[in-house]
């Protein structure tokens, strides 16, 4: 018998493996049975290409079983065994960059599924057991070998015998304590519940004893026998053909994996065989969970690696618009081996997150062109998150999200996309329209609606806080720029004001300027007007909407619009203040700041002074 100990590098991972406060520690056995369907793996691509090894599916398969009294867990494989070199390569040597990743990422954060991402594997056992014993016969040998580890003190290896080629590992469970439950691993129920949510899908029979209670033949009692039965169902949905699966069976798998308890909207099943093979389940839901628009929120596709569950949230491969898309990937190419490479894990997860993107732009552009009201039941949900990935990141995604916008239009009184508003621009109107405030009902009313409306042009409501800063990043959609019905220039030709008003115009407006101060930028005559006497404009890049939720903000310092005052020429409060400024220079003054007032008003802008604006209206009374 040799002793030998273990390289430094798999000294340290063992070390970190034993004393390991890792909450998932039920993992070694999804780790154990991914390594032996690997291994069956191996022998199942040598028959492929060598015609004296027949490969017979049903002769493949893991068993588990425990013995209760030698406190042991075995799990057991027919497949491609190890030989002694083997052994001693593969279980006393880790590969470097695996264990270095590992402990970088032990040490930067828990919850992730880390050792499933790094294929540290086989020492997980050590997480749960202080004595392993893999005993191996490789295929096509007679001899066989015992490897036996107590832990990070080294580890036996020794000639033995076993019939068949294949792996036996038994596992020494640890003796419980106040923190750990080892003995659970021994409990059928528990072996079931692990290989049910992690390894279900391992494509080889796991098999175990289980107890069977069952009526006697010929009596009423029941009995209660053994029987070995295959504890995982083996074939996934998501490999399965999608001509055979029904709503229905999408539906449920839905519910099954708790992505929600909601319907799904829609769903779409992948299968993608280029360089890197996959395949994926994405669904839409058509309510937003609870903590959506929420830190708390995480986004996330469940990936798996030829059937094995990796982690239950990968981030990686969801773009932050599309968050709220669940669903599942499972890649042949992104084995637990080829994930101990950190550079080649992360180009994988990217091409597949770019994939799986698209996807997901083309299923929503689907919904949009072909099932309008699913659509807007979907925006109603998740909208405001694609107008906020349109604004983020300086809009660097905005050509990817611009067409799935909709906006409330005021000629239609319905959402509409912003391909819809361009092709049914008139030809003589030059940008595209938009107006901000709470409600659609209130934006209907904003006296600077008024000139465009009157043109006949639409005007989009902005009525989400993050609109106008999405369409401030968009900048204009098919060269048509976006214009605010507040702002400086709207491009339209209006009727001229009188010669002499505009003269008599200056002097007031200057006399207005000087009463309000800093609080305007200007004063002056509205082309925007019809109807309505007065109204704010605003000049530069802060508009009155963004001012109020930039001041919402924490630590946004003090943001102001550049207000202007609008006044309609054509009202008859232009003659009112004409004559206040030759008779009554108080009158003129109250006229100022209440045409202010209601000006702030409109906006939906607090009053400065409400007591004084109400005493102010008294005495005019
Ligand atoms: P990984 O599976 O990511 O390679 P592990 O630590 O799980 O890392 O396993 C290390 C190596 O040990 C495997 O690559 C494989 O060569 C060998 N091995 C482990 N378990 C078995 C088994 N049951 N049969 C054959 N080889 C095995
Ligand atoms: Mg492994």
């Amino acid at each position: 018998m040799e002793k030998k100990e273990f390289q430094a590098e798999s000294r340290r991972l063992l070390d970190l493996m034993i004393n390991s406060i890792y909450t998932h520690k039920e993992i070694f056995l999804r780790e154990l049975i991914s390594n032996a369907s690997d291994a069956i793996d191996k022998i199942y691509y040598k028959a492929l290409t060598d015609d004296t090894i027949q490969f017979n599916k049903d002769d493949y398969y893991i068993r588990i079983s425990t013995d209760k009294d030698k406190r042991t867990l075995t799990v057991t494989d027919m497949g491609i065994g190890m030989t002694k070199e083997e052994l001693e390569d593969n279980l006393g040597i880790i590969a470097k960059s695996g264990s270095l990743n590992f402990k970088k990422a032990v040490e930067s954060k828990d919850g992730y599924d880390i050792i499933g991402q790094f294929g540290v594997g086989f020492y997980s056992a050590f997480m749960v057991s202080d004595k392993v014993v893999v005993t191996s016969r490789a295929f096509g040998e007679d001899t066989a070998y015992k490897w036996v580890s107590e832990g990070a003190e080294g580890y036996t290896i020794e000639e033995t015998e076993k019939k068949e080629p294949g792996t036996e590992i038994i596992l020494t469970l640890k003796e419980s304590n106040e923190d750990e439950d080892y003995d659970q691993y021994l409990e059928e129920y528990t072996i079931k519940r692990i290989v049910k949510r992690y390894s279900d899908f391992i494509r080889y029979p796991i098999k175990m004893m289980v107890s069977e209670h069952r009526k006697k033949e010929d009596s009423d009692e029941y009995e209660t026998v053994m029987e070995e039965k295959t504890i995982n169902s083996m074939v996934p949905i998501w490999r399965k053909n999608k001509n055979e699966l029904k709503d229905e069976d999408y539906e449920n798998f839905y519910s099954e994996k708790h992505f929600g308890f909601d319907k799904p909207l829609k769903w779409s099943h992948m299968r993608i065989d280029g360089m890197l093979r996959y395949d994926a389940i994405i669904y839409i839901p058509s309510t937003a969970p609870f903590d959506y628009y929420t830190k708390e929120y995480e986004k996330g596709l469940e990936l798996y690696s030829s059937g094995v569950l990796i982690m239950n949230k990968c981030p990686e491969l969801l773009p932050d618009y599309f968050s709220f898309v669940k669903g599942i990937v499972d890649s042949e190419d992104l084995s637990l081996n080829i994930s101990r490479e950190m550079l080649q894990h992360d180009r994988q997860l990217r091409l597949m997150a770019k994939k799986i993107e698209e996807k997901i732009k083309d299923e929503l552009m689907d919904l949009l062109e072909n099932n309008r009201e699913k659509y807007e039941e979907f925006f109603g949900n998740f909208g405001k998150q694609l107008k906020y990935g349109l604004y983020s990141d300086y809009g660097m995604n905005k050509d990817k999200l611009k067409e799935l916008l909709l906006f409330h239009s005021s000629k239609e009184k319905k959402l509409v996309t912003l391909k819809e508003y361009v092709e049914r621009m008139p030809e003589d109107q030059k940008y595209i329209y938009y107006a901000t405030g709470d409600s659609v009902d209130r934006v209907d009313r904003m006296p600077q609606t008024e000139l465009v409306k009157d043109k006949g042009y639409e005007i989009l409501y902005l009525t989400d806080e993050v609109d106008e800063f999405a369409i401030k990043v968009l900048q204009e959609y098919e060269e048509k720029e976006f214009r605010s019905v507040s702002g400086d220039d709207l491009g339209i030709e209006e009727d001229a004001v009188e010669e002499e008003d505009k003269e008599e115009g200056k002097e007031i407006f200057q006399e207005m300027k000087n009463a309000l101060g800093d609080k305007v930028k200007e004063v002056r005559f509205s082309k925007r007007l019809k109807n309505h006497p007065v109204c704010f404009a605003t000049e530069g890049e802060i508009s009155i909407e963004m001012e109020k939720v930039l001041n919402t903000m924490p630590n946004s310092g003090d943001v102001h619009a550049e207000k202007i005052l609008e006044i309609n020429p054509h009202h008859e409060i232009f003659g009112k203040l004409k004559a206040a400024l030759k008779n009554d220079k108080e009158k003129f003054g109250l006229y100022t700041e209440l045409l202010y007032d209601q000006a702030r008003l409109i906006e939906g802008l607090p009053i400065e002074d409400p007591v004084d604006f109400a005493n102010k209206i008294a005495k005019l009374m």
